[in-house]
């Protein structure tokens, strides 16, 4: 079976443009045409001579994934499933905004290992960890599929991003590249549980946006929801911040997914403007998404309303997340593969 030439981290091409006979400029050529241009065929290639494009196309395939089924959703956000060339699929999501901007939530593993009790993939348990190709084919995918323009690439599909750091280090190198597809740094954001050591690693290398998804104001209830805590508990969450926004200047956005009698309450709110404190940092409200089996509910929405007010009136700036596409599962955090899970 030939290799996947969108699995190469970029300071690998070199040695395969040596290989191949071709001069080192052909890197540069190579990656606009991958993730420029992104082209389908070698054949496409045209500024490269025919026998380079024929030896490539000899020994590689340029695409890792391929459009299996899409859904709709009545607000135009659009859910693809990508199948993987070894019968397994991952989803990513279009969803477009009223201010013009197009978000693309991308997948960074089949299924996922950290177990989080309210989410979807979570129910997939662990399947393996996507490759860079993988992970670049969801955002080729998109920026075809898209009829505006992709403004922004969101780390928060399927899967946790920094248990799979070395594919989702070179992919994001490759989406910030200008030579390749040339997003701005505060373009993407990568969503994590909080594995710190694999954060701290990563935001020393990248300056991207960074969330994390906090989910409760005490360990034991965020050990319920979320195993990862016992490793890494709030404290040592709110330290990470603190010494990160310092070193950076950047703000670090929260997710709290609401969950009605779980973490949801006035104290909860209370609780999470204390742990904020002289923080810089930025709320995202996530209204929880049931789906069937999960044995939670979404918060009433006047809960919503009194966690947002209560959080501005401290100075914080909160977002509430409308949960997009709700009836396709297209909500970050609600994608699994019925072809894996096979309902
Ligand atoms: N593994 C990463 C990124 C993928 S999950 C992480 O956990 O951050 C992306 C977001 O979806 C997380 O903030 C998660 O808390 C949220 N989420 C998961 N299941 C959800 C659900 N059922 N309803 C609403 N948000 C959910
Ligand atoms: Fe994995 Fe994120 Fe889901 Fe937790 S919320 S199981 S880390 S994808």
């Amino acid at each position: 079976m030939s290799e996947i030439i969108t699995d190469i981290p970029l300071n690998r091409l070199p040695a395969i443009v040596a290989e191949l006979g071709l001069k080192p400029f052909a890197v540069e050529q190579i990656i606009e045409w991958l993730y420029r241009r992104r082209v389908s065929n070698f054949s496409e290639m045209t500024n490269l001579t025919k026998q380079a494009r024929d030896e490539l196309a000899k020994k590689y395939k340029i695409s890792a994934v391929e459009k299996a089924g899409v859904e709709t959703a009545a607000d135009s956000t659009r859910k693809f499933l990508c199948g993987l060339t070894d019968g397994n699929a991952v989803e990513c999501v279009i969803i477009p905004a009223e201010d013009g901007r197009v978000t693309t939530c991308i997948s960074t593993q089949v299924g996922c290992a950290m177990g989080c009790a309210f989410c979807r993939t979570a129910g997939m348990g662990f399947v393996r960890d996507l490759t860079q190709g993988e992970i670049l084919g969801q955002l080729i995918l998109a920026m075809r599929e898209s009829p505006e323009p992709i403004t922004n690439v969101v780390l928060m599909g399927m899967g946790e991003p920094l248990a799979n750091l070395d594919a989702v280090s070179s992919s994001v190198e490759l989406m910030l590249d200008t030579r390749a597809f040339g997003f701005s740094k505060r373009r993407v954001t990568l969503s994590t549980s909080g594995l710190l050591p694999q954060l701290d690693a990563f935001s020393r290398r990248f300056d991207i946006k960074i969330a994390i998804s906090l989910n409760a104001t005490t360990d034991e209830v965020r050990q319920r929801l979320m195993p990862v805590d016992k490793r890494y508990p709030i404290a040592a969450i709110m330290d990470f911040c603190r010494e990160y926004s310092h070193r950076t200047r950047h703000r670090v956005t929260f997710e709290y997914v609401l969950i009605r009698d779980i973490n949801d309450t006035m104290t909860d709110a209370k609780r999470l403007v204390s742990l904020l404190r002289g923080m810089r940092a930025k709320v995202n409200l996530i209204p929880f998404n049931p789906f069937e089996g999960s044995g939670m509910d979404a918060p009433l929405p006047e809960t919503v309303e009194r966690w947002a007010d209560l959080l501005r009136e401290n100075g914080i700036q909160v977002n509430i997340r409308v949960s997009r596409g709700q009836e396709i599962l297209a909500a970050c955090g609600q994608l699994a593969s019925k072809a894996v899970i096979g309902e």
